[in-house]
C-alpha cells in the first residue's frame, strides 16, 4: 500500500475522488464547506510536492444528464478561496474538454471536473466510463470516505487502472484510523451509544457491536420497539411491530455475551409530533394512549452519563430524541456533553452517522470529541464489519 504521506507527487498528474457533495442554498451558494475543507490536506500535499490535481465528485442526485442546480461549478469560488489559487473547470467530466484541460494542466494547478453523476455510468460502476476518467491522470487518490461503501466508477472501479499508483488521501486514512481504534483495539470499558429512529436500520450494527462492547446504550425512537417487546405501554410512540422479536433477541444476546444493555427508564412525552405540543414526563413503559416519547428523561440522562463517565472508548451514533425540535433536544445535548467530558478525561470518543454529526455540529462540540466521522452510511457499514468496496479496491 502506498502512503500519501510518503509519496512524492512531483510532476504527477493526480485524479482524486473527493466528496464535494455540499449543501447549496436557493442562490446556489455553498452553505457549509466542511466537506471541501476535508479534502484540503490531500490537495495541498500534492500541490506542494509539485503535482497537478484533477478533482472529481458527485453533487446531489441528478437523474441522468446536466441539471444546473447540481453543477459543481457552484463550488469553484469556495474551493478557490480555500486553496488561495484559481481552479480550472471542465464542464463535462469526460470527453474532449476534460481531456484537453487535463493534458494542459501544469504542476501546482487544480482542475475540477463537472458532476460525475450527470452520467448514470458513475453509479452503475461502468468500466468504460471509469477508464475514461482514469485516462486523464497517472495517479489515483481516493479521499471520499462518504462514498467508499459504493462500488461506483470513480470510487472503486477506476482503481484497477492504477495498479501501482493508487492510494487513500488523508481524510480516508484518518477515518480508518479512528474507526479501527474503536473496532480493533478499544481501550476498555468500551461503550456504544445508539439512537435514532429505527431498530431496522441498525440491526447489523448492533449485532457486530455486541461482540466488541462492554456497554450498549440505546436511546431515541428505537427505544420503544424494545420497551414494547418487553410488554411496556408505549402509547403512540414510534414502534416497529415486526422488529420486536429482533429486539428480544438483542436483549438475550447481550446477556449471553456479558454486554450490559442500558435502555431509557424515563422520558418526555408529547401529545403531538411538534415542537409546540403539550409535554409531560413519565416512566418509559407507562405512556398514556395518544402520547409519544420524544426525548429521554432526567433519570435516564443520569444513568447514561454515569456509564459514559466510566468509559475509555465511546462510539456514538444517533440522537436520543427528536433533537431537531428544540424542546426535545435536552437528552441529545446531555449525551454530547457527556462525550466531551469523557474526552477531557482521556477517553477516545468517535461520533458518526448523519444525525449525531448534525447534532454535535449544532451544539458546536465537534472539536471537543476525538473524531467526527464524515461518512454516515459508509461508517455504519464499516461498523457492521463489511468490507467497503472503495477501501478494498485501493488496498488490494
Ligand atoms: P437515524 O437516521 O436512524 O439516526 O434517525 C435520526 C432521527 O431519529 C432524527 O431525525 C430524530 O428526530 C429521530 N428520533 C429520535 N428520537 C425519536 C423519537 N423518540 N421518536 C421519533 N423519532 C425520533
Amino acid at each position: 500500500m502506498i502512503s500519501i504521506n510518503e509519496f512524492n507527487f512531483r510532476n504527477k498528474k493526480v485524479i482524486m475522488r473527493v466528496d464535494f457533495n455540499v449543501p447549496l442554498n436557493d442562490k446556489l451558494q455553498v452553505t457549509d464547506n466542511t466537506r471541501i475543507k476535508g479534502a484540503l490536506p490531500s490537495i495541498n500535499k500534492i500541490l506542494e510536492d509539485g503535482g497537478a490535481v484533477i478533482l472529481m465528485s458527485h453533487l446531489g442526485r441528478p437523474k441522468n444528464g446536466y441539471e444546473e442546480k447540481f453543477s459543481l461549478k457552484h463550488v469553484i469560488k469556495n474551493l478557490s478561496e480555500l486553496l488561495n489559487k484559481p481552479v480550472k473547470f471542465a464542464d463535462d467530466c469526460i470527453g474532449n474538454s476534460a481531456k484537453e484541460l487535463a493534458s494542459g494542466l501544469k504542476p501546482g494547478e487544480v482542475l475540477l471536473l463537472e458532476n460525475l453523476r450527470f452520467y448514470n455510468e458513475e453509479t452503475k460502476g461502468d468500466i468504460e466510463f471509469a477508464k475514461q476518467l482514469a485516462s486523464l491522470a497517472d495517479t489515483y487518490v481516493n479521499d471520499a470516505f462518504g462514498t467508499a461503501h459504493r462500488a461506483h466508477a470513480s470510487t472503486t472501479i477506476i482503481a484497477q487502472f492504477f495498479p501501482n499508483a493508487k492510494m487513500f488521501g488523508y481524510l480516508i486514512n484518518n477515518e480508518l484510523k479512528s474507526m479501527d481504534a474503536v473496532l480493533q483495539n478499544p481501550q476498555k470499558p468500551f461503550t456504544a451509544v445508539l439512537g435514532g429512529a429505527k431498530v431496522s436500520s441498525k440491526i447489523s450494527v448492533i449485532e457486530n457491536l455486541l461482540n466488541k462492547v462492554d456497554n450498549l446504550i440505546i436511546g431515541g425512537g428505537m427505544t420503544y420497539t424494545f420497551i414494547a417487546a418487553k410488554g411496556g405501554k408505549i402509547g403512540h410512540s414510534l414502534v416497529e411491530e415486526d422488529k420486536k422479536d429482533v429486539a428480544l433477541k438483542i436483549i438475550k444476546e447481550a446477556e449471553e455475551k456479558g454486554v450490559q444493555l442500558f435502555l431509557p427508564v424515563d422520558n418526555i412525552i408529547a401529545d403531538d409530533f411538534s415542537n409546540n405540543a403539550n409535554t409531560k414526563y413519565c416512566e418509559i413503559n407507562n405512556i398514556d394512549d395518544g402520547w409519544l416519547g420524544v426525548d429521554i428523561g432526567n433519570n435516564t440522562i443520569k444513568l447514561f452519563e454515569d456509564v459514559l463517565k466510566n468509559s475509555k472508548t465511546i462510539l456514538w451514533n444517533g440522537p436520543m430524541g427528536v433533537f431537531e425540535m428544540d424542546n426535545f433536544a435536552k437528552g441529545t445535548i446531555a449525551i454530547a456533553n457527556a462525550l466531551v467530558e469523557a474526552t477531557k478525561n482521556g477517553a477516545f470518543t468517535l461520533v458518526g452517522g448523519g444525525d449525531s454529526v448534525a447534532a454535535i455540529n449544532k451544539y458546536n462540540l465537534a472539536k471537543k470529541v476525538s473524531y467526527v466521522s464524515t461518512g454516515g452510511g459508509a461508517m455504519l457499514e464499516y461498523i457492521e464489519g463489511k468490507e467497503l468496496p472503495g477501501i478494498k479496491a485501493v488496498r488490494e
